[in-house]
């Protein structure tokens, strides 16, 4: 049995704030402080959350941000009119909308309207593009969150077969296109299971990395795997527990308890991909700003 090494985001982020310091000093000593708006739209008690460990996140690192809340109802011209009020805002050198949206407004409208070179989200087709291509300028957030873990374990993807569990666009597709590109983070053979796939074990205990992306509380259980894989847990689900306060705890889409003790590597959940996302998204607003001085 191998002993299982958590891969902390505590200790990556650290590296990668601590890295950014002096970026965002030499950006100050031009007289330049990175600036990101956030627009809010709804009450959404996950998406709140987030914004706030944003904003607080910002104000920690000495950086500029805002938050722009709308009610549930906001119609989406008014919307787009405040992105392209926020797209000509010198301040804000990055930009996101936080998803999800409500139900009258397009989500693909919205992140088209977002000027590419403030979305730091990385969601624009223009930046999925450039990914894809293999030359990127902004890569979205929890994907680049998972390179970096990787690279700062030292762990190996080329040549690796990384099975990713997911394929949204917001982790699942970026994160398997990035991991397949032919660049020093890359050259893995990814292959992406999802919900129509049949006998998903069949291919999860193939995986040397296994990338679990579902939105499924604890569904990828040590059965799932391989042993002595490296699995990365991204899933972010709040199940009932009477016994905490609270009523409820956060899990992951991996249960810890059965494949410690069986892989090689795992993210925790929390303090794993969730505080890489948040660090990312820093560090994308820093390269919006340096990007805005070239
Ligand atoms: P989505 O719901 O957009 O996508 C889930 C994917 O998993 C889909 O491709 C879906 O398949 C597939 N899937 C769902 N259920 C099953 C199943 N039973 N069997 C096989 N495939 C399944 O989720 P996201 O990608 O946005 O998020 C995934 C998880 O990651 C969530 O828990 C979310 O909270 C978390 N998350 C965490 C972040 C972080 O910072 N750590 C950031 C973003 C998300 P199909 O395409 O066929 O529907």
């Amino acid at each position: 049995m191998p002993e299982t090494q958590l891969l902390s985001g505590k200790a990556v982020s650290a590296a990668v704030y601590s890295e950014l310091n002096s970026r965002i000093a030499a950006l100050k000593e031009k007289g330049l402080t990175p600036g990101l708006a956030v627009i809010l739209v709804g009450a959404d008690p996950a998406s709140q959350v987030y914004v706030r460990s944003k904003e607080r996140r910002f104000a920690k690192m000495g950086l500029y941000s805002e938050t722009f809340r709308f009610d549930d109802d906001l119609p989406e011209s008014d919307l787009i009119e405040k992105i392209r009020e926020l797209n000509d805002d010198h301040n804000f050198h990055g930009l996101l909308v936080q998803l999800p949206l409500s139900q009258q407004i397009s989500e693909q409208k919205i992140i088209e309207t977002i000027n590419p070179e403030k979305d730091v989200d990385g969601f624009h087709p223009v930046n999925l593009g450039l990914m894809t291509a293999g030359v990127p300028r902004f890569i979205s957030c929890t994907p680049k969150g998972i390179l970096r873990i990787l690279k700062h374990y030292d762990i190996e993807t080329s040549g690796k077969h990384v099975v990713v569990c997911g394929r949204s666009n917001i982790v699942g597709r970026p994160i398997s296109v990035l991991l397949s590109l032919k660049t020093d983070y890359g050259n893995a053979i990814v292959t992406v299971i999802h919900s129509r796939t049949p006998d998903l074990q069949k291919y999860t205990r193939q995986a040397d990395i296994l990338i679990a992306a579902l939105g499924q509380p604890e569904m990828i259980t040590g059965d799932f795997i391989k042993a002595g894989a490296c699995v990365i847990d991204v899933g972010i689900n709040r199940v009932e527990d009477a016994a905490q306060e609270k009523g409820y705890r956060m899990v992951g889409d991996v249960q810890q308890s059965t494949v410690m003790g069986k892989a090689s590597y795992l993210t925790p959940v929390p303090g794993g991909v969730g505080l890489m996302t948040i660090a990312m998204l820093v560090e994308n607003t820093v390269e919006a700003a340096e990007l805005g001085l070239q």
